[in-house]
Parts: structure tokens; C-alpha cells; sequence
């Protein structure tokens, strides 16, 4: 019998406000541990947490962005339970009365649009860390009570490459919103995905399990496609399939039982007494609207419309915001974007692919990519030796300036110098002289050619015809 996976995503990214959800510390990364810490968010019996504004509002433009509704009324809940990264012994999330619900995010698989719903989108604080050394385990505090959007999925995908395709849609989304940096090697974005598997064709779902703390895309993906095996063999076996909590275990490779699941009734949910609802007005839901990046969609139709860029380009160009701030930059100081994306699309996407490296680790900026261009544009150097100083800017970081100057390339647009050389070409090549003055065009092809090569490519090939017709109308 064939099977088919169901999946679900819940996925956590940590908002970049300034400060923590209920206390004015600090959210700086890699700061000395327990230095970002307050009586509010060490759970110290007695103190007051105070909602963060700020984090209201991001979360909101996280539910506008991926087409929820918005709640009027809302509130924090606590969720109980006891774990040495969680002072108070509960964690404020919410229950029942999320800040969003009912979105959805379109994405493009193998050619194919897929409609993911989103079940809803609430607001919670993280934990602290705990550190494993030889002499025990230590904790660290500073992560305790960071901004966290938690954005749940329906059970809609597919396949692993859907998955993925999806968890690299949001992240694109959250990061067009500016909400969340979403460095995943700072954990800043993790994954849970929840795995089932039923007979292909089938209505009904199957028992689910969730994989906790996925940290990266390659990650998520071998540990769906693991997940699925697995339960494919269990269910072929006739075993039954238990609701369970798993890890993923990098090293090995594999899935390790982490408890079984607990249901929501296990961590006695109640409204937290120490904040009050919130109450968001449409004059505010209308106001985050109205200040809202532009979105991905709309830039692509605005590349189309205003740049007048191919479907093609306003898709790659978009589909990822580093790559796509990259462009605007360069821009800024260039002004033909058509030309820009073509070599941002076709030069810089081949050296980016080739190394398997990302537009936010590139050695130079867009500045000096705007430079290049530039080189090119006024004919200082021609397209295909500005491909060779990208590729050098690729590898060593240096300048265009730099690289032409040191390479000594230029096209030589100098008249003067160039008409010495046509003269001698033609004067060695009479024949073909007298074949383009007899009406043989294709000669001026060759004549060209001889021109390019007594120059090593460092004319301006257009110059060079102009001159060339020019003498031999003579
Ligand atoms: P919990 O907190 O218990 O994990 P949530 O409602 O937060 O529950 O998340 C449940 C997640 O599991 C959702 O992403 C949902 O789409 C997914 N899910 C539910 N049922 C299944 C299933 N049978 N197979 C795969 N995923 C499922
Ligand atoms: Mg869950
Ligand atoms: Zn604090």
C-alpha cells in the first residue's frame, strides 16, 4: 500500500524588539550570561510583568502579513508546567484568544501553488537556556521572557519539500515584515513539525507526533523524511502509532522519544491575573497596517510594472529579502534595473550557487557591485571583463577600482590609439579590404575579430566598427 505523510508546522521565531515581552531588559545576543535579567523575568515572587507594545504590534504585522484576522480582544494565558529554564514554573502564552487566526500563505511547489492555512499566530516568552558542562548543568537567563511568535499551521503539506518550501516562505515573510531577524544559528527560528502518515487516498488523519526544536532547513527536512519512514514501517508491521514527542538527533541521525504527549488539560491554562486583556482598536489594527513594509508581492509587481523586469527575475529576486535588499542597493547608486538583475539573477546567482553560499556572506557590498556596473556602463571596461572582476570581487573582497586599476583593464576608447592599430590591420589584411568594398559584408566580421585580438580584447568592439566603416567607405 502507498502511503502519504501529513504535516503541520508550529513554528517559533523571536521578535527583534528592543526589549523583552514584559520587562524593559535588553534582547542583545551573546551578552555574558544572567546579565539581561530583572526580577520580572528571573520569576521572582511579587513582580509585575507589563506587556511590550512593541511586540503587539509586530505580531500583528506578522497576522496581517500571512492574511489573518485580527482579535479585537485578546489575552495572556499561563501555561503551567516545572523545567529549571522556567523560574516562575509557567510560561505566559496564549490559550484560547490568540492575537491572529484563520491566515494563509500561498506558496510554489515543483511549479504548483499550494495554499497553507494558518491556524493562528499567538504571543509568548521564551525560556532561559540550560548549558551542559562536565561539572553539571547551568542556566542561562537571558533568553527567559524574549518576544516569541508562535505561528501554527494546519495539517497541510505534503511532502518534506513542502514543508520546507513553506518554513522558507515564512521566514521570507517575517523578515519583508521586519519583524524578526530570523538567524536561525542563533535559534532565533525553530521548527516543530508534527508527522502523520495514512493510506494515499485516505480522509481521515493519522495519530500525529511532533518533532521539538528543529533548527534549520536541512534539519526539518531529514527529519520529516526519517519520521515518515518510520512510521511506515510501524504501520506495515501493524504496530500502532502512540502520540509522542520526539527529538531529532543530529549526530546520529536519527529520532529519539522524548515523552509522550501531553494534552492541553495537562497544563491547567488559566488567564494570567497579573495582565489585563488586550484590546486592540481597528484605528490601531488600520494604523500597523498602514506602516507595513512593503511585502514581497508587491515589490514583485512594482519590479514588473516600474523596472520592467521579467516575471522570471521579479520572482528570484523577491523570493529571498537578503538577495532582494541587495538589488535595492545596489540601485541606489546605479540606475538601470533592468541590467542590475540580470547580473545579480544570472553572474552573482551562478557564484553564489557554485560556492553554496548565501548574498549575506559575500565579501563585498552592494555598493561595489553598483561600482562595477557603473565601470561597465560608461565603457571603461567591457561586459565580459567586469564578469572577471566579479569574480575576483567574489573571491578576495577587494574593490572594482582596485582590481581594474590593478589589472590594468580598460577599453581602450582612446580614437587615436585605436585608429593606429585599425590602420595596421587593414594594411595587413588587403584581401579582405576588397572583399567588403565589393560588396562582401561578412568581411567586416573578420576585420573586427583581427582588431580584438591585437587589442586582447581591451576595445570597445563598437568603436572599432564605427572606425573601421568609416575608413573603408575611403
Ligand atoms: P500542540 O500544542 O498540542 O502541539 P497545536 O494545536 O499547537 O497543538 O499544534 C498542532 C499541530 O499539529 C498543528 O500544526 C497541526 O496542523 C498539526 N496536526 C494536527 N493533526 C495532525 C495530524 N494528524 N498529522 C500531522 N499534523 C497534524
Ligand atoms: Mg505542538
Ligand atoms: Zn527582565
Amino acid at each position: 500500500m502507498k502511503y502519504e505523510v501529513v504535516i503541520g508546522l508550529e513554528i517559533h521565531a523571536e521578535l527583534s524588539t528592543e526589549s523583552k515581552v514584559f520587562c524593559g531588559c535588553a534582547t542583545t545576543f551573546g551578552a555574558e550570561p544572567n546579565t539581561n535579567v530583572c526580577p520580572v523575568c528571573l520569576g521572582m515572587p511579587g513582580a509585575l510583568p507589563v506587556l511590550n507594545k512593541k511586540a503587539v504590534e509586530y505580531i500583528v504585522r506578522a497576522g496581517l502579513a500571512l492574511n489573518c484576522e485580527i482579535a479585537n480582544y485578546s489575552k495572556m494565558d499561563r501555561k503551567n508546567y516545572f523545567y529549571p529554564d522556567l523560574p516562575k514554573a509557567y510560561q505566559i502564552s496564549q490559550f484560547d484568544l490568540p492575537f491572529c487566526k484563520a491566515g494563509y500563505l500561498d506558496i510554489e511547489v515543483d511549479g504548483l501553488m499550494r495554499r497553507i492555512g494558518i491556524t493562528r499566530i499567538h504571543l509568548e516568552e521564551d525560556a532561559g537556556k540550560l548549558v551542559h558542562t562536565p561539572g553539571g548543568t547551568l542556566v542561562d537567563y537571558n533568553r527567559s521572557s524574549m518576544p516569541l511568535i508562535e505561528i501554527v499551521s494546519e495539517p497541510d503539506m505534503r511532502s518534506a519539500k513542502e514543508a520546507v518550501e513553506y518554513a522558507k516562505a515564512i521566514r521570507n515573510i517575517l523578515l519583508y515584515a521586519k519583524v524578526s531577524n530570523c538567524k536561525m544559528q542563533e535559534g532565533v527560528l525553530r521548527f516543530d513539525a508534527n508527522v502523520s502518515v495514512r493510506p494515499k487516498g485516505s480522509q481521515t488523519y493519522g495519530t500525529r507526533t511532533e518533532i521539538k526544536n528543529l533548527s534549520s532547513f536541512k534539519m526539518l527536512q531529514k527529519a520529516i523524511d526519517y519520521e515518515y519512514q518510520r512510521q511506515v514501517s510501524m504501520v506495515e508491521k501493524g504496530e500502532e502509532i502512540h502520540q509522542q514527542t520526539l527529538r531529532w538527533n543530529e549526530t546520529g541521525n536519527c529520532i529519539i522519544a522524548l515523552r509522550s504527549k501531553e494534552d492541553a488539560h495537562d497544563y491547567r491554562y488559566f488567564p494570567d491575573p497579573d495582565l489585563l486583556p488586550v484590546i486592540l482598536s481597528d484605528e490601531f489594527i488600520e494604523d500597523v497596517k498602514h506602516k507595513m513594509p512593503q511585502m514581497p508581492d508587491e515589490k514583485k509587481k512594482m519590479y514588473i510594472e516600474e523596472f520592467q523586469l521579467s516575471e522570471y527575475d521579479a520572482q528570484v529576486l523577491t523570493a529571498n529579502s537578503e538577495l532582494c535588499a541587495f538589488y535595492e542597493e545596489i540601485l541606489q547608486d546605479y540606475d538601470e534595473p533592468k541590467t542590475a538583475a540580470n547580473w545579480v539573477n544570472v553572474e552573482l546567482m551562478a557564484l553564489l550557487n557554485q560556492n553554496d553560499m548565501l548574498v549575506e556572506e559575500l565579501a563585498f557590498s552592494a555598493g561595489n557591485m553598483a561600482q562595477l556596473l557603473k565601470n561597465i556602463q560608461s565603457g571603461k571596461i567591457s561586459g565580459k571583463m567586469g564578469k572577471g572582476v566579479l569574480s575576483e570581487m567574489f573571491e578576495t573582497g577587494k574593490s572594482p577600482e582596485e582590481i581594474i586599476s590593478a589589472k590594468g583593464l580598460s577599453q581602450i576608447s582612446d580614437t587615436a590609439e585605436l585608429e593606429k592599430i585599425i590602420d595596421k590591420v587593414l594594411a595587413e589584411n588587403p584581401a579582405s579590404v576588397a572583399d567588403y568594398q565589393a560588396g562582401k559584408e561578412k568581411a567586416i566580421g573578420f576585420l573586427v575579430g583581427q582588431v580584438m585580438k591585437a587589442t586582447k580584447g581591451a576595445a570597445n568592439p563598437q568603436s572599432v566598427n564605427e572606425i573601421l566603416r568609416e575608413k573603408l567607405k575611403k
